[in-house]
């Protein structure tokens, strides 16, 4: 039997507030991950080990079971649809998923609308369900920037204060969904005689 329970993490600020949480509630004994490129680290007093790893693959290492709990983005849950128990909301990463304009934009051609967004599934059902056919831009970052460049007429993209929309001049028109982190769990299923789901 192991005697470690690995937990993924999302590297950067969510890893930070996690293990905050993580410490205040007094799971673990570390106060910090040094930041000299190691991914794993052991807290060897409460025997477990930490994964840093990409926000959305913090979903793929618990679904293969490589790590037993998991903190992650509620709208990266509803965009991967990963097989994962969700659990609790935790108190930080807090935003929503919105739909943003520039600042007096021209009414684009209703049959035309260009969205740039690194949330393609929830962006094209949001619209789907609106009646309105729009063509995906598929982005990875900035995605603010992308109406200025003329690439898109929209964008579909995370907002908390709003700050980084109103620096580039872009409107938040309609929320879709709010967000906050999440804690998820390696759900091994069996389905026993009867086809009995069992979580174990
Ligand atoms: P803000 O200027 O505070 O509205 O933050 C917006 C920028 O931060 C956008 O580029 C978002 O993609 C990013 N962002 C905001 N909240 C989160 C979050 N909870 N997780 C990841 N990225 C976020």
């Amino acid at each position: 039997m192991k005697d470690f329970i690995t937990i993924a993490l999302p590297k950067g600020r969510m890893s930070e507030e996690s293990l905050s949480h993580f410490y205040q509630c007094g799971i673990t004994k570390i106060k910090e991950f040094n930041h000299d490129r190691k991914l794993i680290f052991d807290d060897i007093e409460k025997k477990i080990k930490f994964l840093l790893v990409r926000s959305k693959d913090v979903g793929t290492y618990i679904e293969q079971g490589a790590a037993d709990i998991g903190v992650i983005g509620f709208d990266l849950l509803k965009e991967h649809e990963f097989n994962v128990y969700i659990s609790t909301k935790l108190p930080f990463g807090k935003c929503r998923l919105s739909v943003a304009w520039p600042q007096n934009h021209d009414e684009p051609n209703k049959r035309h609308i260009k969205v740039a967004t690194k949330y393609p599934r929830i962006t094209s059902k949001y619209f789907y369900e609106q009646g309105i056919n729009i063509e995906l831009i598929n982005l990875y970052g900035s995605i603010e920037i992308a109406p200025l460049t003329g690439i898109s007429h929209a964008i579909v993209d995370l907002v908390s204060t709003g700050e980084t929309l109103k620096a580039n001049n872009l409107i938040e028109k309609n929320r879709i969904l709010n967000s906050e982190a999440r804690l998820i769990f390696f759900m091994p299923l069996m389905f026993s005689k009867g086809s009995k789901l069992q979580i174990f």
